[in-house]
């Protein structure tokens, strides 16, 4: 199973790789707060995680027939490629099975970055919280809640975790 992105095929566990082999480097930042901001939070968990949770593209023509309850289990048998709240970059899905995370289009386009995207995904993952949750934990480092919807996370990871930029 992996992500289809862009042409290259990406295998769970490796999709904020760069190319210096450095995990996330990136969002280096971000990790920090992490730990600040979630209890007992621990990187090797963290990346167990990532490691656990499988990455689909809904669109992609191989995904058409796959329900939820083919990936992580259970009873509910919404199609991936239905499953992506509408304008959302990503969403993490869970059942009996555990979780995966599925990446749309929307997280491709140039004012969006599908490794941020997959980072907010993660944190979701990770800590079962939800998009309210989410905005409550950060705010104190920085993640302001501008826009409709959820983009507002992503664009704080985009920053490094550092503000939440003003998407228009
Ligand atoms: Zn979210």
């Amino acid at each position: 199973m992996g992500l289809v992105r862009a042409g290259l095929s990406i295998s769970r566990g490796t999709g904020l790789v760069d190319p210096s082999g450095n995990k996330y480097s990136k969002f280096d930042n971000c990790f920090e707060i992490f730990k600040r901001a979630i209890r007992h939070f621990s990187r090797h968990d963290f990346d167990a995680t990532a490691n656990a949770t499988p990455v689909f593209y809904p669109p992609s023509p191989p995904l058409t027939s796959i329900t939820q309850a083919d990936v992580v289990g259970g009873s509910n048998a919404t199609p991936l490629n239905q499953s992506l709240p509408y304008g959302a970059g990503g969403t993490t899905i869970s059942g009996p099975w555990g979780k995966a995370i599925l990446i749309g289009p929307n997280a491709f386009i140039p004012s969006n970055d599908p490794d941020a995207t997959y980072l907010h995904e993660l944190i979701h993952a990770y800590t079962n919280l939800n998009d309210d949750q989410v905005f409550n934990l950060f705010k104190p480092f920085g993640l302001k809640h501008l826009n409709p919807g959820t983009y507002d996370i992503t664009l704080w990871i985009r920053s490094n975790c550092k503000n939440t930029i003003c998407s228009k």
